[in-house]
């Protein structure tokens, strides 16, 4: 088998890798790249859609699945994802062509031709093509989120996607029980870095909303809308928090696509009391009259970008019984980044000095370093090694670290570097 890397070289973004098995063409994953402010959007390097016998889709995050609708303004190839990854895919991809109007090269008809080819698949179910058999596993990740085997020739890669090796609250850990392995081409995003156990952050966000709620503040938590609104909600709701709970925008979507698929869940009962209990808007009149008492809100966008976070933050960030929770990862030229370091948001074209107490509160979806060695340790065989999906000082750092201590033949490669197993 024949690998190229077509991105996520160096960098997290438009990952993409063409494996080549004696002729049958896959391609694993086709993202898109998010350039800082007014740059325009990345993508991996072209390929033509006729020389694909098979797309398959780690998870519904941009960075894997945005760039994929623009392989069918005519084509016809199979695509293959779990039901929920096509379900969310669908949804975020839809999202980023209304926020980045006429930003990429392909609009709803494309989307809706790619969903047209769309093969449902579930973990563990074998495909055969041509000269390949591929099947998913589960990768911790995010909702229907896998990583991806290929055997081809009594040769076989595995593909992390994107991995959390623990899981966390609401989905079930990461699949390692699968074999001997000839290439891995693992994530590297937190080679780098250790984080707080979850438990820990868990613990430190329930004691912040109790300070907020028994000052009568109300405590707003700015959040992304897949998956980690919904475990904000399953935390509270785990220690019988008695306050009312919000969420808003298009987490309330997400929570639709997640109770369409509760056997992808760790614990759908926790997660269906969690979201049934809790208070949806969906006019923005509700919006004011639900901030009445002291509660917490859980709303997109997680880095304060847009939406009604906007709305949120103005309401609530020049009070100082209220407390503001970011709960996720905060990129560099963000509003939330901003506030994290100034302690200002921008209000009517004006920096405004934030009143409510802010904390940041670590929950990352991705393995940390121990997370990512523990994993190599238990990868079967002598496999070659690609460290990918991080930026380059941790694909590097991860790679030779990766071979000082296993001895593996390791590499951070550049895009349009091939292997061969
Ligand atoms: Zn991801
Ligand atoms: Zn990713």
């Amino acid at each position: 088998m024949n690998v190229k890397v077509l991105g996520a070289a160096n960098e997290v973004g438009r990952s993409g890798f063409l494996v080549n098995c004696n002729g049958t063409n896959l391609l694993l994953d086709y993202g898109v790249l998010f350039g800082r402010r007014g740059t325009p959007p990345g993508y991996p390097v072209h390929v033509k859609p006729k020389d694909l016998d098979a797309i398959i889709i780690t998870h519904a995050h941009l960075d894997h699945s945005g760039y994929v609708p623009s392989l069918f303004v005519s084509g016809n190839t199979d695509v293959y994802a779990t039901p929920p990854t096509f379900d969310l895919s669908k949804l975020l991809i839809e999202d980023m062509l209304k926020i980045e109007k006429n930003s990429h090269p392909f609009d709803l008809p494309e989307l809706n031709n790619m969903m047209k080819n769309a093969k449902e698949i579930g973990f563990k179910q074998k495909i055969i093509k041509g000269n390949a058999t591929f099947e998913l596993r589960e990768s911790g990740h995010v909702i229907g989120g896998s990583t991806i085997l290929v055997e081809s020739e009594k040769k076989r890669i595995f593909y992390t996607g994107d991995i959390k090796t623990n899981g966390s609250r609401m989905i079930r850990e990461m699949d390692l029980d699968i074999g001997e392995i000839d290439l891995l081409i693992t994530e590297s995003t937190y080679a780098k870095t250790e984080q707080k156990p979850r438990k820990e952050s868990e613990k430190e966000l329930i004691e912040f909303a109790n300070e907020v709620m028994d000052r009568k503040g109300i405590l707003f938590i700015p959040s992304f809308s897949v998956e980690r609104s919904q475990e904000i909600a399953c935390i509270l709701k785990s220690v019988n928090f008695k306050h009312k709970i919000i969420m808003d925008g298009m987490a309330l979507k997400v929570n639709e696509i997640m109770f369409r698929h509760l056997d992808y869940l760790r614990d759908p009962k926790v997660f269906s009391e969690a979201i049934n209990s809790s208070t949806a808007i969906r006019e923005h009149s509700e919006r004011k009259r639900a901030m009445n008492d002291p509660c917490v809100v859980i709303s997109p966008a997680g880095m304060l970008v847009g939406g009604n976070a906007v709305f949120y933050l103005q309401n609530l960030a020049f009070d100082d019984k209220n407390g503001i929770a970011l709960v996720s990862y905060q990129g560099e030229g963000t509003p939330g980044k901003k506030l994290l370091e100034t302690g200002k948001v921008s209000s009517r074209g004006r920096d405004v000095n934030v009143t409510a107490e802010v904390k940041q509160f670590e929950f990352s979806g991705h393995a940390d370093r121990n997370e990512l060695f523990d994993m190599i340790k238990k990868i079967k065989g002598n496999p070659k090694v690609w460290a990918i999906h991080g930026d380059s000082e941790s694909c590097d750092m991860f790679a030779k670290e990766i071979h000082e201590k296993f001895g593996l033949e390791t590499y951070a490669p550049a895009v349009n570097d091939t292997i061969t197993v």
